[in-house]
């Protein structure tokens, strides 16, 4: 199955990711990000949405990639700077933890090797409110191309992690 996994910076996709790659074995997985990025190499500035998504589509259709679902986190913005701001990331796994809502054993380290923790310079409330400007422009036109599809499972990404899981399950199953 391909997945793209679609939501705000902090809406919890890179929480979900590894969980639902064991579960399901999936291989391809791609975040609004990879869009975004997409989206931004093959329109000059400008461009309607639109035309970016047709860009987009006619991109992915080249590659013969076929999208069975599009999990869309769901949540509101006014949630994101408290989840933005105590976020602790391991560089090399991706591994992520939360000061508040999912701290490590020891304050600054990774759980699993030990090694030390970072704080993405980006992750400040200010940078989130212009990034949070990027994903209504630029990411959630995708959320509306693929919903015309029929692809995309709206999940409650403000509930804690177990609960978002359990949806994921649900809908992949
Ligand atoms: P988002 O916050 O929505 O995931 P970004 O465009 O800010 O989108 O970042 C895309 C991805 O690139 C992040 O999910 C993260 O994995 C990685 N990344 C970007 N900047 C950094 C950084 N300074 N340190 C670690 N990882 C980063
Ligand atoms: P994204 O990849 O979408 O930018 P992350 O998965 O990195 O988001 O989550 C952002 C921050 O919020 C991280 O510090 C993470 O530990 C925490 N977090 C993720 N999911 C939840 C959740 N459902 N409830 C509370 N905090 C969460």
């Amino acid at each position: 199955k391909r997945l793209i996994l679609i939501g705000p910076p902090g809406s919890g996709k890179g929480t979900q990711s590894p969980i639902i790659k064991d579960e399901y074995c999936l291989c391809h997985l791609a975040t609004g990000d990879m869009l975004r990025a997409a989206v931004a190499a093959k329109t000059p500035l400008g461009l309607q949405a639109k035309e970016a998504m047709d860009k987009l589509d006619e991109m992915l259709g080249k590659q013969g990639v076929k999208i069975d679902k599009v999990l869309d986190f769901a949540i509101d913005d006014a949630i994101l700077e408290e989840r933005i701001t105590g976020r602790w990331i391991h560089p090399s796994s991706g591994r992520t933890y939360h000061t508040k809502f999912a701290p490590p054993k020891v304050p600054g380290v990774d759980d699993v090797t030990g090694e030390p923790l970072i704080q993405r310079k980006d992750d400040t409330a200010a940078v989130l409110k212009s990034r949070l400007e990027a994903f209504h422009k630029q990411t959630e036109p995708v959320i509306e191309y693929y919903s015309k599809k029929g692809v995309v499972a709206k999940l409650h990404a403000e509930k804690p992690p177990k609960e978002v899981t359990e949806e994921v399950k649900k809908v992949l199953s």
